[in-house]
């Protein structure tokens, strides 16, 4: 499609736009008593209007019921994991047993690495994307040393090539065969956040596989992001949370996926807890943990139901709009049109002010692009910020806007870089 820079022309796509309606069933930030055009929900999604409802209606069932809630009323909080499943399912493309939810993301990384990271002899070593998130970096850091290995020998994070800023498949893949017989696990994220490269999980899991080492993902940026099919492409385990693109709340509720081949081993190690018991025998209260049979079998803990209602009422969205797949052209169209108009914002300059370090290619992104500014980069963020445009910013010069196809519009995106464009003129250089 070819674009225009221009407003009537955003309108007209956003007249066009089938999902618009869903914007709708979003509160909105305000900014000098106007909505703010908000482009951070990659890092904390917006609050879907029924949260409050389905909050308030656990809060009653806490108050009429008290602790026989967890047996009684319209959701019963001792199945009420169960209702989240079969959308989160189709979210990560997996069977609904391979998924559950549970605790904090890097919480949940540490339990999956407890049972995926096991050392042995010459094969002890991680392999992962160089720059991934620093929780990531520290789980992995302590997990090695928990082992009795050390991050520099049992860490080996593959870099771009010299010049680049994301990581071409066929090096992954050559790093994973070149490090074959050392490697018990390689363990991606699904999208760096800081470029926006979503990688081929596939493919990594692949080259994983054929190495002999279990591949296992952080799906942060990637749930409710991009397209997904975890058990397909056969990926052991992966861990998510839930408030960035699935806008279930700040801190809000991790998933797993743990793949359905792993189920029938009741030997894995893990580190267990009575929500992890089989359902059917739980409350025996008997000695001896014996692990609920799928992704279940990892839960630990109480389930946290508030949390887990802010969970439902996001997920109930992606539902009704037939997914993330169905969500998939807009926001390929949504970035395309950001950076269409950012590159504009460069050929009017003459030069590159903003250089987008997202791959071009919409199958390696997702609504993320992550934008170098060549100087000056915190008072064009701060230029964005005054005018209610609110992206992130990342130290030194990097800002990352991200249109969300559930809840931005392209007029949105149009005004956002016209903001941009406007500060050119206005920032000290
Ligand atoms: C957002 C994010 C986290 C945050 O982890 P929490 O445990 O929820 O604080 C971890 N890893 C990645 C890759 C992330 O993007």
């Amino acid at each position: 499609m070819e674009f225009v820079n221009s407003a009537g022309f955003a309108r007209q796509l956003d007249e066009q736009d089938e999902l618009k309606i869903f914007s709708d069933e979003f509160l909105k930030p305000q900014h000098n008593g106007k909505e703010m055009i908000y482009l951070c929900g990659n890092s904390l999604g917006l609050q879907p209007k029924a949260v409050q409802l389905k909050l308030t209606r656990q809060l009653a069932n806490w108050q009429n019921l008290g602790v026989e809630g967890w047996f009684q009323g319209d959701e019963p909080w001792l199945a009420y994991h169960q209702l989240l499943k079969p959308t989160l399912a189709g979210i990560m493309g997996a069977k609904p047993a391979e998924v559950t939810v549970m605790n904090s993301l890097t919480v949940n990384l540490h339990l999956l690495l407890v049972s995926f990271y096991k050392p042995k002899g010459k094969r002890y070593k991680i392999l992962m994307e160089g720059g991934a998130f620093p929780s990531d970096q520290y789980a992995v850091e302590s997990q090695v040393k928990f082992h009795g290995y050390n991050y520099k020998d049992a860490v080996i994070e593959v870099m771009p090539r010299e010049g680049e800023h994301t990581l071409r498949t066929e090096d992954i893949v050559a790093q994973i065969e070149q490090h074959a017989d050392e490697l018990a696990l390689v363990m991606f994220s699904g999208i760096n956040y800081y470029t926006g490269q979503f990688f081929d999980l596939q493919a990594i899991t692949a080259a994983a596989h054929q190495a002999g080492a279990y591949a296992g993902f952080d799906l942060a940026h990637a749930a409710g992001n991009v397209p997904l099919q975890l058990n397909a492409w056969g990926a052991d385990f992966a861990a998510w949370c839930s408030y960035k693109y699935m806008n279930s709340g700040p801190g809000g509720i991790s998933g797993i996926f743990v793949h359905e081949k792993h189920h029938a081993n009741q030997e894995f190690d893990r580190f267990a807890g009575w929500w992890g018991y089989r359902n059917d025998t739980r409350f025996k209260m008997a000695p001896g943990f014996v692990p609920e049979v799928g992704a279940e079998g990892w839960q630990v803990s109480t389930s946290p139901i508030l949390l887990m209602a802010a969970h439902k009422a996001a997920l109930d969205i992606f539902e009704r709009t037939g997914g993330v797949a169905a969500l998939r052209q807009k926001a390929i169209r949504l970035t395309a049109y950001l950076e269409f108009l950012i590159n504009d914002i460069n050929q009017q300059a003459g030069e590159e002010l903003f250089k987008i370090i997202t791959p071009k290619n919409p199958d390696e992104r997702g609504s993320q692009l992550s934008i170098i500014c060549k100087q000056n980069g915190k008072q064009f963020f701060d230029a964005l910020v005054k005018n209610g445009v609110l992206g992130d910013w990342r130290e030194p010069n990097v800002i990352r806007l991200s249109p969300v196809p559930l809840y931005n519009s392209f007029t949105d995106v149009y005004a956002a870089a016209r903001f941009l464009a406007e500060a050119v003129h206005q920032v000290q250089f």
